[in-house]
This record gives C-alpha cells, sequence and structure tokens, in this order.
C-alpha cells in the first residue's frame, strides 16, 4: 500500500469545499461583483473580507453599512456620473436605498429594532431592455460596498431539482462577499425577466403552475427566512454532510438570514404596457392632450402609470407584488441620450473603444456629427444602450482589424465613418502607405528579439531580406511574424551544431537565406565543420 493511501480522502474534498466556497463564479449563473466606491467605475468581484465574529477583520468589513450615513440626494448625484436620464428611478432607488441601509444602520446598533415589523422596500424596476435598469443598482451597489448578485427568473425552477432554485442567490452572496456570511446579509439580489414568470393568462388560469412557485419560493426569500449556506440540492453539499457523518458528527447548519437583504426585480413588461395602454386610451386618463403621438408610442411611459391589479391580471400573485412596493418605471433612451451616454458616462462605450486602440498606440477623435449618426443608428436597435456597442462593432470591425498593422498613430471617425466604414478605412489605409516599410522593419526587429528570447541566437537581417520579407507579406497577404516563423521553424538544432563549431551566437540573414532556407542552413553548417577542422591543427599545435 503506497503512504498516499492512508490519506484521508475527505481531506480532498473537504479542501474542494473550500475552494468552492472561495469561488463566486459557481452555482447559478450569476454575475456577483464586491462593490467598493474607492475602485472607480462598477467591476467585477474585488476582495472583502472574512466572516469571523469578534475579529476586527470582521469590523471592516461592515463598516461601510455601519457608519451609512448618505443622504438621497448624494446617492443621486453619484449616480449621475454614470447613468444617463432616468431621473424618476434615481429618486426612487436613492430613497428607498437611504431608508433601508439607515435601518440596517439602526438595527445594528440596536439589535432589539430587528424584532420590530419592518416593510422592507424591494423594488420593481420597470422598462425597456438595455436602459439602465441593472446599471442603476450595480453602481449604487459599489457605492455603498455591499455584495450584489444579478440572476435572470427564467432559469429558476419551482423545486430547483431542474434548473436552479432560488435559495441559490442568497449562496451567491456569499460566495460574492467571499465566504463572509453576516456582509451577505445586506448584499443586494437582482432578479431579471421577472415578467417571464408571470402566470400565463391570468392568476385564476392555474396553467403555470412553475411560475407561480417561483413566484411563491421568491416570495419566501423576500421576507424574513434562513437559507442553509449547503444547498440540498448541491453535491458538494452532500459531501460536506457526508464528511460530517464520517466522523461521527451531524452536518453542521451555516444558515443565511434574508430579512436585510434588498430584492430588485426587474422587467420589460411590454405586454403589461400594452394593457395599460389600453386602459388608459379607454378612459383617456393620465394623459393631456398635449402629448406628442411619438410620446404616446413609447411603451414606457405607461409602465409609469402601472398599478398594482396590471401586475395581478398580469399573471402576478398579489402577495408577490405585495413584497415590491417600490416600483418605477425607467424610459426609454432616445437618439440625444445615447449622444449623452458616448459623451457623458463616466464608464462608455466610446471611452472603451479608444482605449482598445490605444493598446495599439493610435489615437482618434470622434467629430459632433459622427456622434449624432451613431445615436440614430443605435436607437433603430432597438436595444437602448446596448445598440451602441452593436453599431461600434460594425463601424470598428475591420479597423481594429487592419489599423494595427499599418503603423498609423492618428485617425478621425466623421459621418462618412459612419455611413461607410469601408471606403473611409480603404481610403485611410491607401493615405497611409508610405509609413507601411517601417511597421514590416518593426515587425522583422520583432521576430528577431523573440528569436533570441526563446532560443539565445541573434538574427541580423540584411535590407535586402527586409524588402524581400515585406513583399512577401504583403503579395500573400501574410504577416512578416507568421513567414519567418516558417521560415525559420527548423533552424534551431542546426544554429546549435554551428554555435558549438564556431563559438558564434550572431547570425546575418540575406535575402538568398529566406529564399532557399534549408539550403543556406546546411550550407553554414558544413562551412562551420569545416573552419573548425581548420583551425584544430594550428590550435593543437
Ligand atoms: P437593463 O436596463 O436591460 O438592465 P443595463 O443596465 O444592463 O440594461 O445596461 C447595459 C449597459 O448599457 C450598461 O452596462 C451601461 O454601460 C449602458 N447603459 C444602459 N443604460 C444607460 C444609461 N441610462 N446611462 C449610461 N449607460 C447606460
Amino acid at each position: 500500500m503506497s503512504s498516499d493511501d492512508n490519506n484521508n480522502p475527505f481531506e480532498e474534498i473537504q479542501k474542494q469545499l473550500r475552494d468552492l466556497l472561495k469561488n463566486p463564479n459557481l452555482g447559478v449563473n450569476v454575475t456577483p461583483f464586491m462593490a467598493n466606491e474607492k475602485s472607480g467605475a462598477p467591476e467585477e468581484k474585488k476582495e472583502s473580507k472574512k466572516i469571523p465574529n469578534e475579529s476586527p477583520e470582521k469590523e471592516d468589513s461592515l463598516k461601510t453599512i455601519r457608519e451609512f450615513n448618505l443622504r438621497p440626494k448624494e446617492i443621486r448625484d453619484y449616480l449621475n456620473k454614470y447613468v444617463v436620464k432616468q431621473d424618476e428611478a434615481k429618486k426612487v432607488l436613492s430613497v428607498a436605498i437611504c431608508d433601508h441601509y439607515n435601518h440596517i444602520r439602526q438595527c445594528i446598533d440596536t439589535p432589539d429594532l430587528k424584532k420590530q415589523e419592518y416593510a422592507k422596500p424591494n423594488i420593481l424596476l420597470l422598462g425597456p431592455t438595455g436602459v439602465g435598469k441593472t446599471y442603476l443598482m450595480r453602481t449604487i451597489a459599489k457605492m455603498i460596498g455591499v455584495p450584489f448578485v444579478k440572476a435572470d427568473a427564467t432559469k429558476f425552477s419551482e423545486t430547483g431539482y431542474v434548473g436552479s432554485d432560488v435559495e441559490d442567490l442568497v449562496r451567491d452572496l456569499v460566495k460574492t462577499a467571499d465566504g463572509d456570511m453576516e456582509l451577505a446579509e445586506y448584499g443586494i439580489v437582482y432578479i431579471d425577466e421577472i415578467d417571464k414568470i408571470a402566470n400565463s393568462g391570468g392568476s385564476n388560469s392555474g396553467k403555470d403552475v412553475s411560475g407561480r412557485g417561483v413566484q411563491i419560493n421568491l416570495l419566501k426569500l423576500m421576507e424574513d427566512t434562513d437559507v442553509n449556506l449547503f444547498s440540498p440540492t448541491d453535491m458538494m453539499s452532500q459531501m460536506q454532510a457526508m464528511m460530517d457523518l464520517s466522523r461521527g458528527g451531524k452536518q453542521k447548519k451555516k444558515m443565511i438570514n434574508t430579512q436585510h437583504i434588498l430584492f430588485i426585480v426587474s422587467g420589460a413588461f411590454d405586454k403589461l404596457a400594452e394593457d395599460v395602454k389600453k386602459r388608459l386610451n379607454l378612459s383617456r386618463i393620465g394623459f393631456s392632450n398635449n402629448d406628442s403621438e411619438e410620446e404616446l408610442s413609447d411603451l414606457s411611459k405607461y409602465l409609469q402609470k402601472s398599478e398594482t391589479v396590471d401586475f395581478i391580471n398580469y399573471g402576478f400573485e398579489p402577495e408577490f407584488v405585495g413584497r415590491l412596493p417600490v416600483r418605477v418605471a425607467c424610459e426609454e433612451l432616445k437618439p440625444c441620450d445615447l449622444a449623452d451616454i458616448m459623451q457623458g458616462s463616466e464608464a462608455n462605450v466610446l471611452k472603451q473603444y479608444q482605449s482598445d486602440f490605444n493598446g495599439y498606440d493610435i489615437k482618434f477623435t470622434i467629430t459632433p456629427d459622427a456622434i449624432e449618426k451613431i445615436a440614430e443608428k443605435a436607437y433603430l436597435q432597438k436595444t437602448g444602450a446596448r445598440g451602441l456597442l452593436t453599431v461600434f462593432e460594425r463601424i470598428f470591425r475591420d479597423y481594429k482589424f487592419e489599423l494595427p498593422s499599418i503603423g498609423i498613430h492618428q485617425f478621425t471617425v466623421d459621418a462618412d465613418t459612419v455611413d461607410c466604414p469601408h471606403n473611409s478605412l480603404k481610403k485611410l489605409i491607401d493615405e497611409n502607405t508610405h509609413l507601411l516599410s517601417n511597421v514590416l522593419r518593426k515587425d522583422v526587429d520583432r521576430f528577431c528579439k523573440d528569436f533570441e528570447n526563446e532560443h539565445g541566437f541573434h538574427l541580423d537581417f540584411e535590407n535586402d531580406a527586409v524588402v524581400w520579407i515585406s513583399q512577401q507579406s504583403e503579395s500573400m497577404n501574410s504577416t512578416v511574424r507568421s513567414l519567418c516563423l516558417e521560415i525559420f521553424k527548423d533552424f534551431e538544432h542546426g544554429l546549435k551544431i554551428i554555435s558549438r563549431n564556431s563559438g558564434s551566437n550572431n547570425f546575418t540573414i540575406t535575402k538568398d537565406t529566406l529564399m532557399d532556407p534549408d539550403r543556406e542552413l546546411s550550407n553554414w553548417v558544413v562551412e562551420s565543420f569545416n573552419n573548425s577542422q581548420e583551425k584544430s591543427p594550428s590550435e593543437n599545435a
């Protein structure tokens, strides 16, 4: 029996469990991040502090919540830096967030308060896709410094045996908080596409049992309930149970309480908007005669007028809607808003593209005409600010592929670039062919440097060799690098022999070397061998 066989087989499982709990990306497909204001724009998960109750580290992890002292207008100002428009949503969310985290701070200071009745301001965010619903909440969570997870409601099933269990969301908060269960209890859970789990055909049809079941499960979660850190349907949790049993103990229960977890549910609710439109048009209330046709065709306007009864008719359980007291509709983004996002918002797609080109030392400026045209094209996509990404991708796809190889350092994006990127790119390349020889020379130098780093031999290309490989590169539409890799792929062994015979690691590359590399290399080997033979007698003498 090997010594390995004596190891406790559960130790490996235990290790895997520990890794699993540290890994925020396991479990349901959620998009978690740890929020922290000092780190700039909203981003993926950051380091956070670990649990233990009396350790000074815990003090730190809950510090931002313990010391929460923001005012609604301060949250609104912070949101204004990132999120364009959505003034009503910013106002409503800022108030709800301040109320909630003030209450939590008071509960931490005075634990008796926890026992008192508290109507949590869970939030229902309505509005078309890509208008900033998630972005608002993500940015708020980042500002406060609490864990945030997002998942689509359609992923959940009633039992959790097929699809995910809604409780997984809470477990994911713990993973996002790096195992810090207490911090997770103050986190934010965001569930998108909630409109897809309405009972089809209204609440009385009873057709869609699963949607109703998920609503009921979410309802429990939104109230005050304890969630076991180890899921009964999760294999790893079962292993943990086995380990505990094997040690003769009971499975340890680790519970996360949901009383202070804030739930945000969101959805586009197109059909509900249609229903509200019908209801309001029938009675002609809520809209003035001055409302333009364009405004009335914007369905998100009708969502602002939605009532509890509309949601119940839509297929939501009255108790479920009742647990979502804060409701606010986000507006559709118009072309001028999309232009503002490009120019104003701190984290925007234009900045991202500028930074992408910066990676190749290329800067571009964009004219106001171009911004206007991009915004109009993005608006036609009907996917909110996401439309900007689609339009940018289409305009810059070939630019990103071609420009890093032509030696250009600056260009301008104007209305023609947006209308006809292909022609504009061709013109740009034609105007800058004089830069190409320099780029190809640099490509050769780059290859030589990499070759030396990898094999220890210095290659010195003569001018005619550089010209030849550049011509080949253009005529074969292949990069200098891939041509050189092919030519020199079998050189290492030969160069080693030559180096041993001659003591030199420097090699001059001529056009002939490139045209017939095998013949040249064997000539060099023979020559180095002969030279070493000639040298030897005199050295011996
Ligand atoms: P949804 O409303 O579907 O939740 P998101 O909030 O996920 O849309 O928006 C997708 C992305 O589009 C965001 O990450 C953000 O970069 C950008 N975006 C959307 N709306 C806005 C807005 N109002 N202001 C600035 N950027 C926005």
